[in-house]
């Protein structure tokens, strides 16, 4: 499956012979500037009285070149409300940052008069890696600046906290000579399931790892060189499909994962929740009312271990469907056929599709994106999912139009992983430093202490 992306409709906005300004496909609402992340920290207006200024101004550009690249200054004025001059000044800006490229006049000169020369998000000079932790491996990645996966590896995620931290740190300068040789790195993003606190860099909880209170930035930037960005890989995805996703992500957003963990993120005019305990989105104890699943936490019924593939794949060895419990095994019986397990992925699915519907009264978003395996890699379950949506929400009446796989595909995980670092330049490009450091050789591995920092920062608001 491959990434979605804006797509080119038609010509609303510019001038004739002007280079066109895609628009957005339709059902969607046009996008004003307050859509842009970012925009709405900046202030209302410059001295023109013209669009956002200073750092906003620049997060508004990039993210309309992202949108609609490659995109000539006149109509980035147009689309962002800033003046020709401002334009000019921050387009500059980028450029000098390795944000923005120029491209050949060629392709979008009008029909007279001076050329105008397109913009484009410049993908060459800038990589952001990842690392994502789940329950059975650690995939590393690196991904340009749209976003796109460049490479990608994967290791056994063994032993305690320690262990993996020790392996990243291990695996990564070798990862990183391999892959990303002649661009800069911009930081490295840690994602994972559970509750994770991205203002103090801790996986404060990860129920199926076993972790508590692991500080996994402080461990890892300690070991590598990089700004290290550290966030849970709901609230990770939720920010990917703000950035990169269907663009009505960012008014308002849903979304759901259902691997190992089950974790839920939600965002509002572009910005992800995250709470004064790091905790929103944790449904993992949520309990659902026709599920006797025995939980970890002593109760029954609750959602991660009603809805977990420990749960879905115990119960496949059980029906004797698999030999082993592993989920590409599962997948490859349902991909042939296989009733029996075809049929646990729709029963799990339906399931899913009665908490999307509990959800989705209760936060009213305008799409839910679903990152699950049968949404993934067996598209013709969905319908069961729809149905069972349509069954029992009492406000999603088009669940075909509202609730949508993960815009990545098999590369969701990876995108994961960099989009922490990804959201971080789009946001704010001139936090980009001028000269990033190179990240170091591997050294001796630090031991992970699994303690809470002594003197906590303060937590971010949203
Ligand atoms: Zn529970």
């Amino acid at each position: 499956m491959s990434v979605q992306r804006s797509v080119s409709v038609r010509n609303e906005v510019g001038l004739r012979g002007e280079p066109p300004l895609p628009t957005r496909p339709p059902h969607t609402r046009t996008p004003a500037r307050q859509d842009v992340p970012g925009f709405a920290a900046a202030p209302a207006a410059g001295p023109t009285g013209a669009g956002p200024t200073g750092a906003g101004a620049a997060a508004v550009i990039l993210r309309t070149v992202l949108d609609h690249g490659p995109v000539a200054r006149t109509a980035i004025g147009r689309a962002t409300g800033l003046s020709p001059a401002a334009v000019s000044r921050q387009t500059a800006g980028l450029i000098s940052l390795g944000l923005l490229r120029e491209l050949p006049a060629s392709s979008l000169s009008p029909r007279a008069g001076r050329p105008h020369v397109p913009l484009d998000v410049d993908t060459r000079r800038h990589l952001a890696c990842g690392v994502h932790i789940a329950v059975p491996f650690v995939t590393f990645s690196v991904v340009d600046l749209r976003g796109q996966v460049v490479a990608r590896e994967r290791q056994p995620r063994e032993g305690d906290a320690t262990t993996v931290l020790q392996m990243i740190i291990r695996h990564l300068p070798g990862f990183l000579a391999r892959h990303a040789g002649g661009s800069r790195v911009l930081g490295l993003g840690v994602v994972t399931g559970g509750r994770v606190d991205p203002e103090l860099g801790l996986v404060v909880e990860h129920e199926p790892l076993d972790w508590r209170d692991v500080p996994v930035r402080d461990v890892l930037a300690a070991a590598i060189g990089l700004p290290v960005y550290v966030d849970g890989h709901a609230r990770a995805l939720a920010q990917a499909e703000i950035l990169f996703g269907d663009p009505r992500a960012r008014r308002s957003l849903l979304h759901l994962f259902v691997g190992n963990v089950a974790d839920a993120a939600f965002a509002t005019d572009g910005s992800v929740h995250i709470g004064p305990n790091s905790a929103a989105g944790g449904i993992a104890h949520l309990r659902l009312a026709d599920s006797d699943a025995l939980c970890r936490c002593g109760r029954s019924g609750c959602v991660q271990a009603t809805l977990s593939e420990r749960t879905l794949l115990r119960r496949a060895v059980g029906e004797g469907i698999i030999s082993r419990p592993d989920l590409q095994d599962l997948l490859a019986a349902a991909l042939a056929d296989d009733r029996r397990a075809v049929a646990l992925f729709r029963d799990r699915l339906r399931v899913v599709g009665r908490l999307i519907a509990l959800l989705v009264d209760m936060m009213d978003p305008e799409i839910v994106v679903l990152t699950e395996a049968a949404t993934l890699f067996l598209p013709a379950l969905r319908a069961d999912l729809y149905a069972e949506i349509s069954a029992h929400s009492r406000v999603c009446t088009e669940p075909e139009r509202m609730v949508l796989p993960s815009s990545f595909g098999p590369d969701v995980l990876a995108v994961a992983a960099g989009a922490t670092v990804l959201d971080a330049v789009h946001r704010s490009p001139h936090s980009l430093p001028a000269d990033p450091p190179a990240p170091r050789p591997a050294p001796a591995a630090p031991a992970a202490a699994t303690r809470r920092p002594a003197a906590p920062l303060a937590r971010r608001g949203n």
